[in-house]
């Protein structure tokens, strides 16, 4: 029985950047993986790279462009002539940059000498593994270490039949290969409006359906309400406190029943996407016949260093508690490889980024204001509006606003929200200094060039004390 001294079972970012770090380190390294792409051939990088983060952007990255062309050139004095659209070589780059980078992870997998095994992994009793190929027999490996990086499947509702064509679930809805004229959406959450907004920007007329009676409940609410404004002037017919019972595919497109405050409503689509949440992914793993505890919402349990309850096996990324997000599963993958080589490694929870992709962006890190006032403490906030910003009104891109939240005594700081152009950027100099507790202060002494978005940062960390200077 061939035996390592580390077996990564899940090949997404939590997994191969585990296998990697781990790899790195001197240990001799197998990644199991059973994904198979789009050309049918098995493919690395898991949800983020072939269903998630890459292709999603690719998408509204494009969207954006075309969206720019009609709505924005002119005001910069650029008049464009019948401009077409063509979506199936849209989705066609995307899938080229799908195939580079998981590829690319293939290439980095060979450099470290981590040998992938392509195939289902099943955990068995005594620290195997049995990988069964697609084509072939199963074969039991012998592992010193192993970490589950198996990731999460798209959340589905009773009643609610995805066929890929009609209804589909994020994955289908990176594939349609024309605009539909009426789409909707269940779930106004990150992956709901990310999607939403792309074919939104691509002509469709989009109805978004959400049960919650809160828009982006887990953003700062003041941000939130900005950003729905926002998005509803976009286009996006949103609607809260809304929840769909019922959706069947028919001939002509997708009948759907749902319910409001007013009472029950039909609605027929073309197509409908339901995205409305994720859930941890540990089928097929043999987890409970060898007592690996898993917690109630079906999460792999794990301590704050992603050890399971079993001595040698460890849990990183979607499968395993906090944001379903790829670099915070990267993160544990390193924080795990180098703990099992004995260094004190850690991740901080509190420092994660969150973004949401739409135009504009929003983007956070740690606590909002409702949420540091309901845990008693007294904070103060300063905001920063984007159309205030020279960089912000030379690009043409005013909408949204900064917001930095402190500790009212000891100025730490707490929160930023973005939500603006580059948010997605501007929010990482925010998470270095809140990785090393710096204060409002800190971060209004520092100098911010001329003109850039993050001068807005500047300003809304010098409005925690009211000294903000261009408003
Ligand atoms: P996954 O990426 O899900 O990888 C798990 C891998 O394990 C898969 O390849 C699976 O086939 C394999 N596997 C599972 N079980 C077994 C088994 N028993 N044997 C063998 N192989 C197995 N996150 C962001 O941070 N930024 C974004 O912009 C973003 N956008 C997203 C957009 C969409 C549309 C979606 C759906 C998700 C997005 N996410 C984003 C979330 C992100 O994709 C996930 O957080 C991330 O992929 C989780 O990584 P992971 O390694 O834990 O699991
Ligand atoms: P996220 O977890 O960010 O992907 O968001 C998923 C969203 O779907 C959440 O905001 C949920 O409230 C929403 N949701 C869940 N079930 C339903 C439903 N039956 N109808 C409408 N929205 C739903």
């Amino acid at each position: 029985m061939q035996e390592f001294d580390v077996i990564v079972i899940g090949g997404g970012p939590a997994g191969y950047v585990a296998a990697i770090r781990s790899a790195q380190l001197g240990m001799k390294t197998a990644i199991v993986d059973e994904y198979i792409g789009k050309d049918n051939q098995p493919a690395l990088g898991g949800t983020c790279l072939n269903a998630g983060c890459i292709p999603s952007k690719a998408l509204l990255d494009s969207s954006e462009h075309y969206d720019r062309v009609l709505h924005k050139f002119a005001g910069h004095g650029i008049r464009a002539k019948e401009v077409d659209l063509d979506v199936p070589a849209m989705i066609s780059r995307k899938d080229k940059i799908v195939s580079t980078l998981t590829r690319g992870v293939a290439g980095l997998m060979k450099k470290n000498k981590v040998t992938w095994l392509q195939g289902h992994g099943r955990l068995e009793l005594g620290m195997k593994v049995a990988v069964k190929p697609h084509k072939g027999k199963a074969e039991v490996y012998q592992a010193k270490h192993i970490i589950l990086a198996t990731g999460s499947t798209p959340r589905m509702l009773p009643n609610i039949q995805v066929d890929q064509e009609r209804i589909v679930d994020s994955t289908g809805a990176l594939e349609f290969q024309e605009v539909p004229k009426k789409l909707g959406v269940i779930g106004a959450g990150v992956i709901g409006l990310e999607l939403g907004s792309v074919w939104s920007r691509l002509g469709a007329e989009v109805i978004v359906l959400e049960a919650m009676d809160d828009f982006l409940a887990m953003t700062d609410s003041q941000i939130a309400k900005e950003a729905l404004k926002e998005f509803k002037r976009q286009g996006l017919d949103i609607h809260l406190g809304t929840r769909v019972k019922h959706a069947e595919a028919t001939k002509e497109g997708v009948a759907l029943e749902y319910e409001d405050g007013e009472g029950s409503h039909k609605l027929t689509v073309d197509k409908l996407i339901v995205a409305v949440g994720r859930k941890p992914h540990t089928e097929g793993l043999n987890a409970t016949e060898i007592d690996l505890l898993i917690d109630e919402s079906g999460y792999i349990h794990v301590d704050e260093f992603c050890a399971t309850n079993i001595p040698g096996i460890y849990a990183i990324g979607d499968v395993v508690r906090g944001p379903m997000l790829a670099h915070k599963g990267s993160e544990e993958g390193v924080m795990v490889a180098e703990r099992i080589a004995g260094m004190k490694s850690r991740v901080n929870h509190d420092t994660i980024p969150w973004v949401i992709y739409t135009w504009p962006e929003i983007a956070w890190v740690g606590q909002t204001e409702d949420s540091v006032r309901q845990a008693g403490r007294e904070c103060k906030s300063g905001t920063f509006p984007m159309r205030a910003c020279g960089r912000a009104l030379a690009m043409d891109e005013t909408t949204g606003m900064v917001k930095v939240i402190a500790d009212a005594h000891t100025d730490e700081i707490l929160g930023v929200h973005i939500f603006g152009a580059a948010a997605s950027e501007l929010i990482a100099e925010t998470v270095v200094a809140m990785e090393y507790q710096a204060s409002s202060e800190d971060l209004a002494c520092i100098v911010h060039a001329h003109p850039t978005m993050s001068e807005a940062v500047h300003e809304a960390a010098l409005g925690v004390h009211g000294r903000s200077l261009h408003i």
